[in-house]
């Protein structure tokens, strides 16, 4: 049955304590997973892994900041030690800050960069010694349809982030082929989640109306994918992205929408 090989796999979720990463580390507990969920603050990352732990498997967790490379050492490293070594690699923790270019200052450029794109490569450098070890790696990064498909004002930055991931895994996916490791990428459209609603109840509105499907999509809808990329049967899959968007980037015009 697919999903049936996940149960007792090492699973790390960074960004798992909120948002679309608490969906993703509910998905691998529910398959029995052992999973441990990353934030920088602890005390959250705790109440989430209490939660997550109902859902089943042993979900524990562990406060690191993924654009810091000793801290990303000791998240993999702390994985290893609580559950014999490291399977999977969910790579999702993201910040998205929105500021125009005119009011962007180059800290906050930088920033972004940090966490988003140096983070990813931090994690998967941090997890590839233990990945290896594995013999049948996976690593699934959450990237989004802001940047490789679509734009929006205000998010140059995270948007360049965004499509930077989709570059380091094109590449990534070679030079780990060889050891049996694959690296996927799944682009959420509009999810709800913590952040997004920290955008306010138009923002949520106005996006829902884009979208075919007629809704934002669930935490849980970006975890099943995430969850699908990491099955034994997807073996075969390296470099690759699925867009969950309910549909959100196809319709080609505000008319098209209209006639549905
Ligand atoms: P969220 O609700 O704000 O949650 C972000 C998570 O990442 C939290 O657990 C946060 O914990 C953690 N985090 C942030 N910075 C970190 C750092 N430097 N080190 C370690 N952990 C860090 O965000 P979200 O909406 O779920 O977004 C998660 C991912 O999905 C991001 O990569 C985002 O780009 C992508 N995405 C989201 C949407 C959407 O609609 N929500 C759409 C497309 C793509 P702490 O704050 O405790 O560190």
């Amino acid at each position: 049955m697919l999903g049936s090989s996940i149960a007792g796999k090492s699973v790390i979720v960074t960004g798992g304590s909120k948002g679309i990463g608490y969906g993703i580390a509910k998905v691998f507990a529910q398959h029995q997973a052992k999973v441990l969920v990353v934030g920088r603050d602890l005390k959250v990352a705790e109440a989430a892994a209490r939660e997550l732990a109902k859902a089943g498997g042993a979900v524990s967790a562990f406060a690191a900041d993924i654009a810091d490379w000793p801290a990303t050492q000791a998240m993999a490293k702390a994985a290893a030690d609580r559950h014999g070594g490291i399977d999977v690699l969910c790579a999702n923790a993201g910040i998205f800050p929105q500021a125009k270019i005119e009011a962007m200052t180059p800290e906050s450029w930088d920033e972004v960069m940090a966490v988003n794109l140096k983070g990813t490569f931090l994690s998967v450098k941090a997890c590839l010694p233990y990945l290896k070890k594995s013999g049948h790696g996976r690593v699934v990064i959450t990237s989004s349809i802001t940047g490789p498909v679509t734009g929006f004002p205000g998010w140059t930055h995270y948007g360049a982030t965004k499509a930077g991931q989709l570059g380091f895994m094109r590449t990534a996916c070679m030079e780990l082929a060889k050891d049996g490791i694959t690296v996927n990428a799944v682009l959420p459209g509009n999810i709800i989640t913590e952040g997004l609603r920290s955008l306010g109840p138009e923002y949520a509105k106005g996006m829902a109306a884009a979208v075919p499907m007629g809704h934002l999509g669930e935490v849980e809808d970006i975890g099943h994918a995430a969850l699908f990329f990491a099955t034994k049967e997807a073996g075969y899959i390296t470099g690759q992205t699925i867009i969950v968007d309910g549909g959100q980037i196809i319709p080609e015009s505000q008319d098209a929408l209209a006639q549905m």
